[in-house]
């Protein structure tokens, strides 16, 4: 997963990308990037971290202009170093051009093969590279022409920022898988992939940008183009979003965050009514549904685990070794509350299970006398190639696992996984307009099995 923000007509855009990306953090820690067009052309600046690691004032400064795209990473395709990194800058007869993607696409392997037979030179590992090359194949026929022919090329999840030169360029998938939002600032405008960005910002929410639209941003405003009008595509908006990856103040998809877990957990409680001395959360995964138990079912919530909270989420630091580290890093029991107590612990999701194992024994040392762990999804068992790093099935603790044996290796008393009915529920209207491939293994296009995140590393 990753973030975007753009800002058009917005003098010190760098700075106002910048506080957007900063926002919008927790869609990806592993690197930053801002570009901003100077009035001649674009300039850069990546680096890997955090947003508040990767720059500073005297950086941020050198980046003036007033229109600018942004981009925080989480790698699901290409590896974890500075190349990598978005926005992916370059040039091209004369202009200048800067592209930030979220998603993943699924037949980028496939075009990239077919530009490099054509001739074509790649800078870096990622999918995203393919769409910049595409664009500039077709660009003679004019930049919307370009957009549009290369979207009905490429396959998968892209909510696109494209600056080129003086051009705020967005486009979204037909599927509309990832979030996108646009929104007037000072008298300009802001696109984020999340409205949290927005309220830091102050900019005003004004629509999202359509699965299959092309907005472009010059000096008249925004200009929109639907290149898949006559052609559309079943909506495929990603539920992880609402289950663990999007800010619970945001909107996505129309729809509060906030809101929509907290139903998980109604539904949860309606599902598997349970009688203990507490429900508690995983923190920060498991917060909203728990507080949605609790309401439901009038049993008090309590925080029986503490978060250290300056350390990043540990899932998407990549290397194995450092992930079981982070896990004791990040939470803690309070020993003297737990011990003796039957609780209800809700998270809103198991991936490999690894984590969950490490938490739930702590809070068995901790002197539990019982737990019951809710989880806020369906099982997990089909990895996802739109934009989630879930690994491969084999890896996926649900995909070779009954419940009951998961139950067992965790060494708790109730495992319960929130239905598929739940889930849908929980979104509302938007029940028939989301993918839950991860779940059911229907995918909305032609996946390719042998996919690996890293395909296209030498
Ligand atoms: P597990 O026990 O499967 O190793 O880890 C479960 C935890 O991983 C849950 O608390 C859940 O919030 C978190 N998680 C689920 N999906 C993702 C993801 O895509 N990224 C990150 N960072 N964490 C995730
Ligand atoms: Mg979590």
């Amino acid at each position: 997963m990753c973030g975007l923000v753009g800002i058009y007509g917005v003098p010190e855009a760098a700075k106002y990308t910048y506080f957007g990306l900063f926002a919008l953090q927790h869609r990806g820690q592993e690197g930053a990037g801002i570009a901003v067009f100077n009035g001649k052309r674009i300039v850069e600046y990546k680096n890997l971290g955090l947003v508040s690691e990767a720059f500073n004032e005297k950086i941020l400064q050198e980046l003036a202009g007033d229109i600018a795209v942004g981009h925080v990473r989480y790698s699901t395709t290409g590896a974890s170093v500075l190349q990598n990194v978005q926005p992916f800058c370059v040039k091209y007869s004369k202009k200048t051009l800067a592209l930030a993607h979220n998603g993943n696409l699924v037949n980028a392997y496939a075009l990239r093969c077919e530009l490099e037979e054509e001739g074509h030179i790649f800078q870096t590992t990622l999918d995203s590279e393919v769409i910049i090359h595409l664009i500039v194949k077709y660009l003679k026929e004019g930049l919307v022409y370009a957009i549009a022919k290369t979207m009905k090329r490429i396959k998968g999840a892209y909510s696109v920022l494209l600056l080129c030169d003086d051009l705020l360029v967005a486009f979204r998938d037909p599927w509309g898988f990832r979030p996108l939002a646009l929104g007037i600032l000072n008298g300009g405008y802001a696109l984020a992939s999340e409205t949290c960005a927005f309220d830091l910002l102050g900019a005003e929410y004004l629509r999202d940008v359509a699965p299959g639209e092309i907005l472009v941003i010059d000096s008249n405003g925004p200009k929109s183009f639907l290149p898949f009008e006559e052609d559309p595509q079943p909506l495929s908006h990603c539920i992880f979003e609402f289950v663990y990856f999007a800010r619970p103040d945001s909107f996505v998809f129309q729809k509060n965050v906030y809101l929509v877990r907290k139903n998980l957990g109604y539904n949860l409680f309606k599902e598997c009514p349970l009688s203990a001395d507490f429900v508690m959360p995983l923190p920060d995964s498991g917060t909203y549904a728990a507080l949605g138990y609790s309401q439901a079912s009038g049993l008090p919530l309590e925080f029986g685990v503490i978060r250290n909270h300056y350390i990043g989420r540990t899932f998407i630091q990549p290397s194995e070794k450092l992930r079981d580290l982070s896990v004791k890093m990040k939470l803690n029991p309070v020993k003297e509350f737990i011990r003796g107590k039957e609780v209800i612990v809700v998270d809103d999701s198991l991936v490999r299970g690894t984590t969950s194992k490490n938490r739930i024994r702590s809070i068995r040392l901790a002197g539990a006398k019982k737990i019951h762990f809710l989880i806020s999804c369906p099982p997990l068992r089909y990895p996802c190639f739109f934009g989630i790093d879930f690994p491969q099935a084999r890896e996926l603790i649900a995909s070779k696992h009954s419940v009951e044996e998961i139950r067992k290796f965790l060494d708790i008393d109730t495992l319960y996984y929130l239905s598929l009915e739940g889930l849908l529920d929980s979104v509302g209207e938007l029940r028939d307009k989301v993918c839950l491939a991860c779940f059911t293994g229907n995918y909305p296009l032609e996946v390719d099995f042998s996919f690996r995140k890293d395909i296209t590393e030498i």
